[in-house]
């Protein structure tokens, strides 16, 4: 898995402009069956995935915390929202409350989540190949892919199926 990682960001550079063209098509004109496909790919895909074997996404990017998201974790570690804040988050270039520090502070030596019932929406949703109208989050994709080898993967097998 550690020599998947070290590649995928080479990988993934290599495939950008390959990326950038397909799902420009993809927006332009998705399929009808754009939302049944990448159910189904990314079923497949993470039946073959396990990632507990990787938790690249927890280890290299943190998603942003909601203020959902933030009271319902502060409620499970008994903290009061601003407390929480306090001790683990920071704002960004963008005024979304982020991790202070990657790899994230609730990924466990074991590669789970500390806070796996409350985690936050942006990591539940990770990486967002089951998206309906997937077609409008391309330039999130093709910054997944150099995190995600599941979402390299989704790719990959996406500009197979839909030509
Ligand atoms: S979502 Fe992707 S990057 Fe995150 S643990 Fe699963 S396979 Fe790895
Ligand atoms: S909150 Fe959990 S799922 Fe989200 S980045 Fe941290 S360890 Fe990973």
């Amino acid at each position: 898995m550690e020599e998947i990682f070290k590649n995928l960001p080479k990988q993934a550079k290599d495939k950008h402009n390959e990326n950038k063209k397909f799902f420009a098509k993809l927006k332009k004109k998705p399929p009808k069956h754009l939302d049944l496909l990448m159910q189904e790919l990314h079923d497949e895909e993470f039946e073959r995935t396990d990632c507990l074997d990787c938790a690249n996404c927890c280890k290299t990017t943190g998603p942003l915390f909601t203020n959902r998201d933030i009271e319902r974790i502060a409620k499970f570690l008994k903290l009061k929202p601003q407390q929480f804040i306090d001790q683990y988050l920071r704002v960004d270039e963008e005024n979304d409350y982020v991790l202070q520090q990657v790899p994230c502070t609730f990924l466990g030596y074991d590669n789970k989540c500390m806070i796996y019932e409350v985690r936050p929406k942006a990591c539940a949703e990770f990486p967002h190949t089951d998206r309906r109208k997937f077609q409008q989050i391309s330039n999130l994709t093709l910054k997944n892919v150099a995190i995600c080898p599941a979402a390299f993967n989704i790719v990959e097998e996406m500009k197979k199926r839909i030509k």
